[in-house]
């Protein structure tokens, strides 16, 4: 019943090396050898220091010398052999720490190459040790996303994936649909001639109680995709609220142009901005209000597409003054979920007639709060760091870790259970067992998808074609 890809078509047996290190001015680089000629190769080019020959039973030691073109020292060297199958790629490798810098690492990797490397593709170590079975796919994945984390929070998700995890628990559920299937085909073909009943009941409950452990695992991936890829954060409000002057002050820096006449930031202006270890991509937009200005009117329609897009909305309101009519369209437009609410100015002191409406809107909606701050005093915005933590990590806090976050992941993951719940709908209908089958084998296949135990090459090729060269 498993419907594993044979990949070993693709399994290449020649040697490749690359450049696994930075090629920038550094203190060392590492030149990395993969496969069954890469002692041998390495052995023709090293000396080691003692002048004894390079020999096998070096076998995970470092060793010291020199690397040699025919007679000519090139680098000063450690050389170490790991042997298979206990390696990275789970194939035999040698990794040449030289000095690092361009010129030392290309002459080294120029060397090797002559004595019969390939030189690696991108992301070819990495394939080799998911072709190889050391690692399934989404781990090989994560390994990736460790060298492009940004944050803290981005590093940490990519290591739980690195783990197995996530694969463990995927593999639970790929588990568990098979039983179910088998519980189907086994109705197909036995149970329907001899007229018995099938176990449907068993077969429903079983199903749902998959389908929810997926759906669980499904809405982790919306806050872990916001982690991965940096939260698109919002800042809105009427013109003259204090917009510009809250990105500056989170920033620290004077990025936005900050003017007294009302609706000059006319393009949204986008900013990278860590919060304890999180990514917001800060969006500062035009004031939205109805404009007969053309320009303006741009800025406005921007606006609210970032209002509606966003994960997450800092509206901004003018503390000393009361509600405008342009707040008060915006606040009917608001998302609690994804919503602060902040009251700037507050060194001008704080409207009475705001603060009590403010204090009503808010008690209406739930997990909606407003905070006083002062973007031109720098006041508050500990607090206002605070609630965004809150508002993401939710009331589970940071240590809650979110395990699937990938695109690719989350819509395997989506059409996964898309299918089977349709399967399942389809079973309580009446429908034939076999247009079931059907839709539990899709499911099935698609969980396989994200661990690589069913994908196809051109997927997997164009996976690992984002790798750099040397991972
Ligand atoms: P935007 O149009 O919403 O981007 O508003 P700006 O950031 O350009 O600010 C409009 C005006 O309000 C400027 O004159 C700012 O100096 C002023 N302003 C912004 N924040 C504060 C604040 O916290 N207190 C006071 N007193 N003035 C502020």
């Amino acid at each position: 019943m498993e419907e594993r890809v044979d990949l070993t078509g693709s399994l290449e047996n020649d040697t490749i090396a690359a450049i696994a290190s930075s090629t920038g001015r550094a203190g060392i680089g590492i030149i990395r050898l993969s496969g069954p000629e890469a002692f041998a190769i390495t052995s023709r080019i090293f000396r080691p220091a003692d002048g004894k020959a390079y020999h096998p039973s070096m076998h995970r030691k470092l060793r010291y010398g020199w690397i040699l073109d025919g007679d000519k020292p090139l680098d000063e060297v450690l050389v170490s052999y790991m042997e298979a199958p206990h390696t990275y790629t789970a194939e035999d490798v040698c990794e040449i720490n030289s000095h690092g810098g361009y010129l030392a690492l290309s002459r080294i990797l120029k060397l090797v190459l002559e004595e019969g490397c390939r030189l690696a593709g991108p992301g070819e170590f990495t394939r080799r040790a998911f072709l190889n079975g050391r690692i399934d796919l989404s781990q090989a994945e994560a390994v990736d996303d460790i060298i492009s984390a940004k944050t803290q929070a981005q590093q940490d998700q990519a290591l739980y994936q690195l783990s197995g995890q996530l694969s463990k628990n995927l593999h639970g559920f790929r588990e568990r649909m098979l039983t179910l299937l088998s519980k189907v085909e086994y109705a197909i073909n036995f149970m329907e001639d001899a007229q018995e009943d099938y176990p449907e009941e068993e077969i429903l409950s079983e199903g749902w109680a998959l389908a929810e452990d997926l759906q669980r695992l499904l809405a982790q991936g919306q806050r872990g995709r916001m982690i991965r890829q940096g939260l698109a954060t919002a800042i809105v409000g009427r013109p003259n609220v204090g917009k510009s002057s809250l990105l500056n002050a989170l920033l620290k820096e004077e990025r936005a142009i900050v003017t007294d006449i009302p609706g000059t930031t006319r393009d949204a202006i986008e900013e990278n901005y860590q919060l304890d270890g999180l990514l917001l991509r800060l969006i500062d937009t035009a004031g939205i209000r109805e404009s007969q200005d053309q320009v303006e009117k741009i800025g406005v329609d921007i606006s609210r597409k970032h209002l509606e897009d966003a994960d997450l909305v800092l509206l901004v309101l003018d503390g000393s003054q009361d509600l405008q009519a342009e707040d008060q369209e915006l606040l009917d437009r608001v998302d609690a979920k994804k919503t602060i609410l902040l009251l700037n100015k507050s060194d001008l002191g704080l409207s009475p007639r705001l603060q009590a409406s403010i204090q009503a809107y808010c008690q209406a909606r739930e997990g909606l709060f407003a905070y006083q701050i002062s973007a031109k005093q720098k006041q508050g915005l500990d607090l206002l760091n605070q609630a965004i933590s809150d508002k993401v990590f939710g009331k589970e806090g940071r240590q809650d870790i979110l395990q699937i976050s990938n695109i690719r992941h989350i819509t395997l993951l989506e059409e996964a259970t898309k299918a089977l719940e349709e399967g399942l709908d389809a079973l309580r209908k009446g429908v034939s067992l076999d247009a079931i089958e059907v839709d539990l084998r899709l499911a099935y296949r698609k969980l396989g998808e994200i661990t690589g135990e069913t994908i196809e090459e051109d997927v997997l090729n164009k996976i690992f074609s984002s790798f750099c060269v040397g991972k």
